[in-house]
Parts: C-alpha cells; sequence; structure tokens
C-alpha cells in the first residue's frame, strides 16, 4: 500500500476508534486543531507518563514544575520570540492559499532529492545484483544535473534564510525555481512577509489598562524564570534538570499533516543546567539518552535517525533532532540543544535580577548552562501510531487490523468476555474485572461474537483478551489471546494478575532503559 493511502487510513482510524477527533467538528473543525477521545488520552496519558517517570523518577537530579501558561510579557522579549520567532509567508493570489516560503523551497529541494532517487532506483532495479550505488551515483549525467540543480539551490536557500531572511531573495528564489501552487497551479505569487508564530490577547479589563499577553510557544521559558527558585527550594546542585510537560500554542501558517503540526499543542521539555565547559559532554548524554528512551518502545531501530544541524541559532552550540520515520518520510519528533546560557543571560538582563548560580564546591558564581531535550507529545504519538497500524492477512482470508501498540502504553489492558451472555458467565466475567480493574485498565465487552469482540479490541490495540466460558464455572480457568500472535492459552484465574501486569506496566518499559 502507498505510504500516503496508509496515512489516510490511520487518520480515519484514529477518527473511528475514538483516539483523535477534528476539534468542533459540528460546526465544520477548526484549523489545526485537534481534540483527544476516549482511547487517544489514555494513549497520551501514557505517553506522558513514560517521559515524565524516565525523566523524574530515574533521575535524582531532575524535579519537575508545572508553570501557567500565560506569564510576563517581557519574557517573550527576553527569549527573543517578539521579535524573532517568525515564519516567512507568501500568498497566491489566485488560489487566495498562504504558505511557508521556507517550505515551499524545501519542498522544492525534496523533489530533487526524490528524482535523483527515482533514477538510482532503477538503475539498481535493471544492474541487478551488479549495481554499485556509490559509483552510479557520482558518474550517471542525470543524477550529477539533478544533484548540481539541488546543491546551487540549498546553498542560495541557506544564504538567504542566514541574511535576515532575505525576504526578496525568498521570493526570487521561488520564482526562479518556478515553484507552483499546488492549488492553482500558478506562479501569481505576493511578496514575502514576516508573520510572527504568537498568539496574543488581553488580560485585565481595558479601563484598567489591559496588557497584551501572549500564549506560550514553548514550555522551556516556565523553567528558565522559574530556575532559580527551584534551584534554591530544592537544594539542588549542578548538574540539574527540571522537566515539564504543558500546552504550547503556535499560530502555524501551514498546518498540515494531522497532529503533527498543530496550533495548539503539547510539549514534554527538560532543561539540564550545567557547568559552563562541560555543556558538549552533557549534550553527548543527553543524545544517547533520548534516543534510547524512543528505541525501547520496540519499534526497530531503523525507524530512527539523528539530523545533526550544521546552522545553529546564534546562541546554540550544538543542536540535533531525533527524526522518526513517519508515513511521509523522516521527521523531527525531538530536538536537543546545547543553549550555552543565552537564555539565564536575558533573564538576568531584562529582568535586572541576578539569578547565577553559587558553586559552593569552587566558591564561584556562575550562570549555568542548559541543555535542552524538547519532544511534542502530539508528534510522538503519531509516530507510535503510526508504527503501530498493521492490516494483516489471516488464513481464513479475512483482514484484520491490528495496533500493536507497546503494551505499556495500550489504553486498555485487558478486555474481559463472557462468551454468552447467559449461564453465570457475566456475572464471573464482572468479578475477575473487579478484581484486576485496580491494577491496569480493564474493558467488559458481551456484545457480539467473540470474534467480532476480538477485532474490535485489536484495532485499538488491547494487548490481551480472555473470554470466560462454562468450563470456567467448574475449574476457574479462563482462555487468554495474545493480541499480536493471536496464540490462545488456558490460564487459571489467579495467575492472570501475575502474567498480565508485568507485561503491560510501564515500570517494565522503564527497566528496559
Ligand atoms: P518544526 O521545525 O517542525 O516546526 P521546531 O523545530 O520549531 O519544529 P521546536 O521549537 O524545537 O520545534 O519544538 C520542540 C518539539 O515540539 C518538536 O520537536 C515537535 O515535536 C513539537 N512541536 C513543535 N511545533 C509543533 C506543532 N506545531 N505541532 C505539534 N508539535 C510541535
Amino acid at each position: 500500500m502507498a505510504q500516503e493511502d496508509v496515512f489516510k487510513k490511520l487518520v480515519s482510524h484514529c477518527k473511528e476508534y475514538g483516539f483523535v477527533f477534528p476539534s468542533s467538528e459540528i460546526y465544520d473543525g477548526l484549523g489545526a486543531v485537534y481534540d483527544y477521545g476516549q482511547n487517544g488520552v489514555e494513549l497520551k496519558n501514557n505517553i506522558k507518563q513514560y517521559w515524565w517517570q524516565s525523566m523524574v523518577l530515574l533521575h535524582e537530579n531532575i524535579v519537575g514544575i508545572d508553570s501557567a501558561i500565560f506569564m510576563h510579557p517581557t519574557i517573550w522579549k527576553a527569549s527573543g520570540h517578539v521579535d524573532a520567532f517568525n515564519d516567512p509567508l507568501i500568498d497566491n493570489r489566485d488560489s487566495k492559499k498562504r504558505y511557508r516560503a521556507d517550505v515551499l523551497i524545501e519542498d522544492q529541494i525534496a523533489k530533487y532529492d526524490e528524482k535523483i532517487n527515482k533514477e538510482v532506483a532503477k538503475a539498481a532495479k535493471k544492474y541487478g545484483a551488479a549495481f554499485d550505488e556509490a559509483q552510479f551515483r557520482s558518474t550517471n549525467a542525470r543524477v550529477l544535473e539533478h544533484q548540481a540543480k539541488r546543491d546551487a539551490l540549498h546553498e542560495r536557500y541557506t544564504h538567504a534564510m542566514n541574511a535576515g531572511p532575505d525576504l526578496n531573495e525568498l521570493r526570487q528564489i521561488i520564482l526562479d525555481e518556478e515553484i507552483v501552487c499546488p492549488i492553482s497551479g500558478t506562479k501569481n505569487w505576493t511578496e514575502v512577509r514576516q508573520f510572527n508564530l504568537m498568539f496574543s490577547t488581553e488580560m485585565g479589563s481595558t479601563a484598567d489598562g489591559a496588557m497584551k499577553v501572549y500564549l506560550r510557544p514553548e514550555t522551556a521559558q516556565g523553567i528558565f524564570v522559574n530556575y532559580l527558585n527551584v534551584q534554591k527550594t530544592g537544594r539542588m546542585k549542578v548538574p540539574f534538570g527540571i522537566a515539564q510537560i504543558g500546552k504550547a500554542f503556535r499560530n502555524e501558517i501551514v498546518a498540515r499533516q494531522f497532529i503533527f503540526r498543530m496550533r495548539e499543542f503539547e510539549q514534554m521539555e527538560m532543561q539540564y543546567f550545567v557547568k559552563p565547559g562541560t555543556e558538549l559532554e552533557w549534550f553527548k548524554y543527553w543524545k544517547e539518552t533520548r534516543l534510547k528512551w524512543h528505541k525501547a518502545l520496540g519499534f526497530g531501530d531503523d525507524h530512527y535517525r539523528y539530523h545533526d544541524h550544521e546552522k545553529l541559532a546564534h546562541y546554540a552550540n550544538a543542536a540535533t533532532d531525533i527524526e522518526f520515520l513517519m508515513p511521509f518520510g523522516f521527521k523531527e519528533v525531538e530536538g536537543i540543544h546545547s543553549r550555552t546560557n543565552f537564555d539565564l543571560s536575558q533573564h538576568e538582563k531584562f529582568s535586572g535580577k541576578s539569578i547565577k548560580y553559587f558553586d559552593p564546591e569552587t566558591n564561584e558564581s556562575y550562570t549555568p548552562y542548559v541543555i535542552e531535550t524538547s519532544i511534542g507529545v502530539d508528534r510522538m504519538f503519531l509516530s507510535i501510531m503510526s508504527a503501530s497500524y498493521c492490516e494483516e492477512k489471516l488464513e481464513n482470508g479475512e483482514t484484520r487490523v491490528v495496533l500493536k501498540l507497546p503494551a505499556a502504553l495500550a489504553p486498555v489492558k485487558l478486555a474481559v468476555m463472557p462468551l454468552v451472555k447467559k449461564d453465570g458467565l457475566p456475572e464471573k466475567a464482572r468479578e475477575i474485572m473487579n478484581s484486576l480493574r485496580f491494577h491496569f485498565n480493564c474493558q467488559y465487552d458481551e456484545k457480539d461474537s467473540i470474534g467480532k469482540r476480538y477485532r474490535r479490541q485489536d484495532a485499538i490495540g488491547t494487548p490481551y483478551c480472555i473470554t470466560v466460558d462454562h468450563q470456567t464455572v467448574e475449574d476457574n480457568c479462563v482462555t487468554l489471546r495474545d493480541r499480536d500472535t493471536m496464540q490462545q492459552e488456558r490460564v487459571p484465574v489467579d495467575r492472570l494478575l501475575d502474567i498480565i501486569a508485568d507485561r503491560v506496566s510501564i515500570t517494565s518499559l522503564l527497566k528496559t532503559l
């Protein structure tokens, strides 16, 4: 199945099975805003718990906070968001559609890459085992022609972005590359303008002189402005970290790809405060630690890659993204940045308050350097859903849709099913469920045939189902069915907790780290 079709199916599956709904759907939706349904919220909570515990529970020197979404507006001046948190936008006059100029150009670069890859794939098929890819790439005339165009465009684009960005040059690139609007198919473009991504609102009544406040575009600043409060009250010694999970808001110009790019989303961020001069060691540590956290989910190492940034923000001295293989290619899920002392120094400057750390070991004061790990809950959710979604052909010719979610993250861990709705079987099933529900999320289901009930649970990723039948009443044993292998085994009711609890717990997942 083409990856585009897989993605479409995933989006409709998310809706059909109560994972993700378009926001305000009965009013025709609201662009790039989504609601999580009964299963989505469970999966999302489990992702957050996995992250939180891996940070706060497993590191003695990391603590959490929960800061407010509204903050003093000067914070966003200090952080640079008021002046520089912009995207360059361009409109097509015919379709009236708005685009990010940088994205249009990046897509064009990707098109050259695609052309090259197609040539390579064609040749690989033609020459079979004898094919030498490296040689083909360095000698084939068509590949070299595409590569030269791609490299020239890449260089011109990087230059334009680094020069401010140079908005006229971005527009000129779009015209020179003859990029057309995908809707109207025309090149009738407006000028390129800067667009600030922060949402703003008013705090206080107008008579009092209302203050313009922003909805935070990242959770990190709430950590920076509380860093000294936490350090002092928690008697924290550098190096130490502060973790936070919370909503962030960005007025994204081009909101695409479902929950990949939203206007309201959730971040899990951890800022790690270190002694200046040690930051690159810690950057390496967090780069490795975070990738391990992702890989522990078991989707396969080939689903991940680092994307080290060549061009760094002026305040950063190292940065990398962890990318995940989504149905639409490798995409950023998490950023790890070495941010020097930029943020803390800026807040010192703008607030006029000293926020230096006094090191009791060396008797010196300094502004700590910061390593940031920043991951989007929703993007993580999308990566997990896309890697878990499977359509399997069964021996009887039927197809089953199964979400092979990591058991620890699955919304429901166990479905309890009486074979029939009589003969005391529902009562027995309820009794079993009542004893297990304190340990993990269970669901009771007695409607339709057992086959249909299994399919429903497969579709929401429930790792185990048990069936209570007539024999259960006599021998106190049930049939335990495994989601992935579909194997069934007969087990005593008293052993269920032992068998299941360990396999579905976040603690077990954390132990693999
Ligand atoms: P992008 O380049 O995709 O816009 P970014 O580099 O601006 O992302 P950061 O500011 O580093 O992203 O934010 C950290 C993380 O927050 C990202 O890795 C991503 O998982 C998540 N994130 C950022 N913007 C969005 C969004 N609009 N919708 C959903 N998640 C987002």
